[in-house]
This record gives structure tokens, sequence and C-alpha cells, in this order.
């Protein structure tokens, strides 16, 4: 038998010897609907899309699940060794409250809600998510793109879609004919048998099809229903419809094919399944190779949602007395395809099991040392529960055994707890005896110096890197205090 060829990471200051075995990554497919080994288009990179947030409002702890699930799936993929490109859009245009492309703008109504102009609402909440993200630990995509900065793009794509006799026009605007489009629901196929069984479904009179959407809304003409958002377009005054700007992004940034699409389960019948038809309507060939969807966070059994009184902000939780990173570890207790149950306990059985395991890790030598032959398996061994579909609860036992072992050198244990908090972003491997105080003061000295010389973009990073690993600063008269949230 041949062995698999061997190849060396660097990961941390030592660099391991993996078998390719280990590398693999398998996802579940949603197009495929099954779990599938991942090799990327270019061998090496990934091409990595997220359906970012609409910022009309806070997002909520659901919707965090999403993206915590986004980021460690990013860090698997680079501890796998490759190096991956990542784009997440904002959403701070023309989402309408209806799935039919009616009701109102959700943006809109948030600015009349708040007595604020719709650009306003969109910096607010963007800003606003961002900082949740920071105190989640997530990594923020290498390009984050915003519809509204992409309108040419959009426009650029829907007369495409025109062009090849796709687009038809209506009362209210410009619509993809999904019968035209062959393979429509591809990724979908229930929701389509659903639709055709239940008749009953409410169509907008300006549709042909059941399925189709709007690529670009007209303005409606009434005076006293200007919106604030509008552009010109070549079919007149309008906006564009809401799955455009993801497909129109993920082209310009990732090309027009690429690795990974991503987002909640939620957007899988109907968001996704038009960013499919459009894309390859226009192209021509194929989109996206994998489909990756994640479940839902549910609350007394129900989803949660912006709408329903089921909301929790991430804020809510602080309020309680529990840290971003106890939310972190809940969602890394349950896979990413199956419902997580959100209660109050099992919120505290997170914070406890994060407690202690930050416990032993300070016990643990400051310096880590290279790998054993037994070090090196337990390595490999949580690289293979985190590159098997994101098993993340099986890569957790695989710590909690590590720090349990009772043969395995405490130096050892430390180096690998280094390596796994790059993918699970606990902020473990600052548990230091007596280390952290030190470390802490060191970057508020050079946070200073960059104060000083007007670096405020480097000021600002060091606040975050901190704030990413659960430690807040506050600038007072006296100087900057911190504190560990
Ligand atoms: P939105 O701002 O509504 O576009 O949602 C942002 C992301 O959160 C999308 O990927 C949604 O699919 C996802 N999402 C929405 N609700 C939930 C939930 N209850 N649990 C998990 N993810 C959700
Ligand atoms: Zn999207």
């Amino acid at each position: 038998m041949r062995h698999a060829p061997a190849i060396y990471l660097r990961i941390s200051h030592f660099a391991f010897r993996i078998s390719a075995r280990d590398l693999r990554v398998r996802l579940h497919n949603s197009l495929t609907r099954r779990v599938e080994e991942f090799t990327p288009l270019v061998p090496g990179q990934v091409g990595l899309y997220t359906c970012g947030p609409t910022v009309y409002n806070d997002q909520h702890i659901g919707n965090f699940r999403t993206f915590l699930f986004e980021d460690i799936l990013k860090r698997v993929l680079r501890a796998h060794g490759f190096s991956v490109r990542h784009v997440m859009n904002i959403t701070d245009v023309g989402h309408l409250t209806s799935d039919d492309d009616t009701g109102d703008d959700k943006m809109e109504a948030g600015a009349a809600r708040e007595g604020k102009t719709v650009w306003e609402i969109a910096a607010f909440y963007t800003e606003a998510f961002f900082r949740d993200m920071d105190k989640l630990g997530i990594e923020r995509a290498d390009i984050v793109c915003k519809a509204t900065d992409h309108i040419p793009e959009q426009i650029a794509l829907a007369r495409r879609l025109e062009e090849k006799g796709f687009a038809y026009r209506a009362d209210d605007g410009i619509y993809f004919d999904t019968a035209k489009f062959k393979d429509y629901g591809k990724l979908a196929p229930t929701r389509l048998a659903g639709l055709k069984a239940g008749a009953r479904v409410e169509m907008s009179r300006a549709k042909r099809n059941i399925t189709d959407f709007a690529l670009w809304k007209f303005s409606p003409p009434e005076k006293d229903k200007k919106r604030q958002m509008e552009w010109d377009s070549p079919w007149g005054k309008g906006f564009p419809g809401w799955h455009l700007e993801c497909s129109a992004m993920a082209m310009k940034y990732l090309g027009e094919a690429f690795d990974i699409h991503c987002g909640g389960i939620d957007h899988v019948p109907i968001h996704h399944t038009n960013e499919i038809a459009q894309s390859e309507g226009a192209t021509g060939r194929p989109w996206v190779r994998f489909w990756v969807h994640g479940e839902f966070l549910v609350i007394d059994q129900a989803k949660m949602a912006k709408s329903a009184g089921t909301f929790l902000r991430l804020d809510a939780l602080i309020e309680k007395g529990y840290s971003p990173r106890d939310y972190r570890y809940l969602s890394l207790t349950a896979h990413y395809r199956k419902q997580l149950s959100f209660t109050w306990e099992a919120m505290d059985g997170a914070r406890n099991s994060l407690a202690s395991l930050r416990e032993k890790v300070r016990e643990l030598p400051v310096a880590g040392a290279p790998l054993s032959s037994a070090g090196s398996r337990l390595r490999a061994e949580f690289l293979e529960r985190v590159g098997d579909d994101l098993d993340m609860p099986g890569a957790l036992a695989v710590l909690w055994n590590v720090l349990k072992d009772p043969k395995l050198p405490p130096s050892e244990k430390r180096t690998l707890v280094t390596d796994y908090d790059r993918i699970l972003g606990l902020g473990l491997s600052l548990e230091q005896k007596g280390t952290l105080d030190s470390m802490v003061e060191a970057k508020i000295r050079a946070r200073e110096e960059a104060r000083r010389q007007r670096d405020f973009a480097r000021a600002d990073a060091i606040r975050k890197e901190l704030a990413a690993q659960g430690i807040e600063l506050e600038d007072t008269p006296q100087g900057t205090t911190w504190k560990k949230k």
C-alpha cells in the first residue's frame, strides 16, 4: 500500500507533519444534498461569499449563530492549508418586507420608525453589527461591500439578463421570468412542488409565474410615497430587487464561478434560488460549487426573527452577565446543520464550561513544546473533526480530552490549545497565569504611541484586537484602564 503524501504545515511556531488524509475537508452541499469532499476551483485558494446583514435594525443572536458558523468555516479552511478570499455584503437597500416583492421597504420603514434618514439608519446598524461581530471574535471579511455602492453593477447584470431574454417589464418593475430558466429551483425542489400543490398562494398581479422575482422595482409615482433611496436606470427611477446585489457583488469580487456560498437555511428556497437563476442565467454556466447553509437558532420552538417577539440582542446577554464568548461557546456545542434551541439554562451551561476550560488552560505552562507523536495525533484528530463537515461538538470533545489526558505533557497541551483556538476563537491562548496583565499593558502602550503619532487606524485596530480577546479598554482623564468582559 502506498503512503499518503506528507505535507508540512507551519502553524504557530512549530511545523507539523500531516498526512494528506487529515487535510481533507468535507462539507454538506445543499445543491447535491450530500456531504462531499471539498476542493476549490484553483488549488489552494478558496473564494467564499457569505450573505451579510440587512441593516435596518440590530442583528439578533440567531443571525449571529449563522455568522459564527461562517467564521468557523473560514478558520477551518485556513487551518487545512487553504487561503481564503472572503466577501460579505451589507444589504442597505431595497429589501421589501415580503418575499413576493411587495410590502414596505424595510429600510424606509426603519427610518420612519426612528425618525432618521435611511442613510443614517444604514450607517448606524452597520456599525452596531460590526461591534457585535468583534465582541464575538468573528473575523472581518476581506471585502465588505454595500449594495448602495454597487448600483451600476446591479443594473449591468439586470441588463445582461434582459438582453438574454430572461427579463420582462410589468407595471411595477422588471421581473425575472423563472419559466425561461431551465434549472430554476434546483436548490430547493420541494419548494416548487409545494407551490404547485398549494395553488392558494397569492401572486402579485404583475408577475407571469408565481416564482418570478423583481430585478428592478420602479419608484412609486405618487409624490407622497417618494423614496429616500432611488436611482436612475435604463427602465426609469427605482431600486434593485433584493437578490440582485449578491449575484452582482459576488461575481465582481470572486468571478463568474467560485467555490462556496453561505447563509442561513431560510435563504435556500428564495434568496439563493433566485441568486442562482440570475447568475447562471447571465453567464450560462454553473456559478457556485458548494452551497453551505446553517440551521436556525430557535427559542421556544419558534425561529428567532426580527419581526417576532423572540428577538434577543447580544447586548441582552451581556446585560445579564454573560460574555459574548459564552455565546460563541454555546454555538460550538451544536452542529451547524442542527437547530439549536436557546435557553438561559443552556447559556449557563456554556458559561460554566468555558470558565472551567479557561481554568484548566491557565494552569498550563506559558511556553508550548514541540509535539511528540501522541501530541501530533491529537492535533490531527482535531483537524479531522473540524474537517468532517465542521463537527465542532466533536472538536470540543477532543479539546476536553487533551486537557484531561494524564499522560500528555502540559507543555504539549499548551501547544495544542493555542493551535485549536485558532479555529475555536475562544481567546484560550491568552489564558496564562500572570501574563495577561503584561500583555494588555504592552498593547495599551502601543495604542497610546499610535495615537500620539495620529495613527488612529492602528490605535483602533489594537482596541479591536483586545476586544476580540474579551478585553475592554476605557479612556479616562487619568489614562487608559482595562477590564475583562
Ligand atoms: P438578515 O439580516 O435577515 O438578512 O439575516 C442575516 C443572516 O442571519 C442570514 O444568513 C439569515 O439566514 C440568518 N438568520 C436569520 N434568522 C436566523 C436564526 N433564527 N438563526 C440562525 N440564523 C438566522
Ligand atoms: Zn445574499
